[in-house]
């Protein structure tokens, strides 16, 4: 008996030895707990398509994931500091796999500046939208921001570009446009194979062709905005690297997803991209959502509700309601048939709400057919792989620590992401405020 009290004793003053100056030690710390934050009770769902965790813990310690189980399995070091989130859900912070960034001021293009990015990443950040892929528009300081996600306060969403979405009209000319692009140091390449329903001249097979070969010449993958059916194939013959938009002209078939799935190349939707080339016509549902007048604009949503720019988007918009159709019937065979899906919205250009409008993706992907665990993985896990990063987009060991709490349980019906209680970033929490 007097032995183990000894023990006690010695183990105390050990912690409290080890423990911060100040810091009081009431108990026998266990010096592992240092630097540890233990969220705890949540369903945690991990972003690889594995059950979720009930009663889950998730270890966080600088920035990363330490350990990530259930309460059974990963025991909580004494001392460790606990945030209770008995009843909440938790799932990895979304990644929004084709985005602008820093371009839009209102419902103006033109205004790109650093702060500006920044703004849009905090906007991303709050709506859960961890990470966000430019796909195009971006100039040379969004090396600068990439660069400063290794900070250890990190709150906002990390950034990936494409620099200037690149043109040219002969093999020689987008070669050496590639370079130039390239030498910004950019994660993707951007080219648009599209005519814009007959508006324009559509980039040709030799020169997507030189495109792809000089983005590859830099080590860099390519990413390609395309419309039609016949472009997608094309474009994966030749060796894009990510298909940006939908195929909207006409059901997919099974060459295309073969063509997917043997150049091991992610599908990526953009749906609300196509909803918002027509749902100003009218005053859209969602201006009644609080989820999205939390950060709405109200300037900006009078605008779009002005009869002038209404009746524009009643004369424009019509042929992509047909296109968002046969887009939702693509998704989910693209889906069935095996290929990868990436989450993305092109959100950023006027009138394509970043952060809410992948909320309103994940929903209209649910009415494609696809269940809430395959969205979600689309959004987390499968997206990172699609971009490159394989330190975001998973709750594992070694992870970065970006997830998003939410009060309801998303895997009983996708628009409870809706429900974000908290965001995390680096294991830092989002500031709620503006
Ligand atoms: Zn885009």
């Amino acid at each position: 008996m007097r032995n183990r009290t000894t023990a006690v004793l010695i183990a105390g003053l050990l912690a409290v030895a080890c423990s911060a100056p100040g810091q009081q030690a009431t108990e026998a710390t266990d010096p592992t707990a240092q630097g540890l934050t233990a969220f705890v009770g949540a369903r945690i769902i991990d972003g690889t398509g594995a059950d979720a965790i009930e009663n889950g813990v998730l270890l966080v310690r600088d920035g990363r994931v330490e350990a990530v189980g259930s309460a059974d399995e990963v025991p909580i070091p004494l001392g460790a500091e606990r945030v209770d989130l008995t009843g909440r859900t938790v799932f990895p912070g979304l990644i929004n796999t084709h985005g602008h960034v820093g371009d839009t001021l209102g419902l103006e293009g033109g205004h790109y500046s650093e702060e500006n990015v920044l703004d849009h990443l905090a906007l991303y950040a709050r709506y859960g939208i961890t990470t966000v892929n430019s796909l195009g528009g971006d100039q040379a300081l969004a090396g600068d921001v990439r660069a400063a996600e290794g900070s250890p306060d990190l709150d906002r969403a990390r950034l990936l570009f494409a620099g200037p979405v690149v043109n040219a009209a002969s093999p020689e000319d987008i070669t050496a446009r590639v370079n130039e692009v390239a030498a910004m140091g950019p994660d993707f390449i951007k080219i648009r194979v599209d005519d814009n329903l007959g508006g324009s001249r559509k980039m040709s097979p030799e020169v997507y062709a030189a495109a792809i070969a000089a983005a590859h010449a830099n080590e860099l993958p390519l990413a390609s905005h395309l419309f039609y059916l016949e472009d997608a194939k094309g474009l994966l013959e030749a060796g894009t690297d990510f298909v940006a938009h939908s195929v909207r002209d006409q059901p997919v078939d099974q060459e295309l997803i073969d063509l997917l799935i043997e150049n091991d190349v992610c599908y990526c939707p953009t749906l609300t991209r196509e909803i918002s080339t027509f749902v100003y016509e009218e005053r859209p549902d969602f201006f009644d959502d609080p989820f999205f007048l939390a950060e709405a604009d109200p300037a900006v949503m009078e605008a779009l509700q002005e009869p002038d720019r209404q009746q524009r988007f009643r004369r424009t918009g019509a042929p992509y309601k047909e296109a968002l159709q046969v887009a939702l019937a693509n998704l989910k065979a693209v889906s069935d048939g095996g290929a990868t899906v990436a989450m993305g919205t092109d959100s950023g250009p006027p009138a394509r709400f970043q952060g809410y409008f992948e909320h309103l993706e994940l929903e209209l992907m649910a009415e494609a057919g696809l269940t809430p665990m395959q969205i979600l993985v689309a959004s987390t896990g499968d997206a990172a792989r699609c971009i490159g990063r394989d330190d975001v987009g998973t709750l594992e060991a070694g992870k970065l620590a970006d997830f998003v709490v939410t009060t309801a349980n998303p895997l009983d019906a996708i628009t409870n992401t809706r429900t974000i209680e908290s965001v995390w970033i680096s294991g830092n929490r989002v500031p709620d405020a503006r």
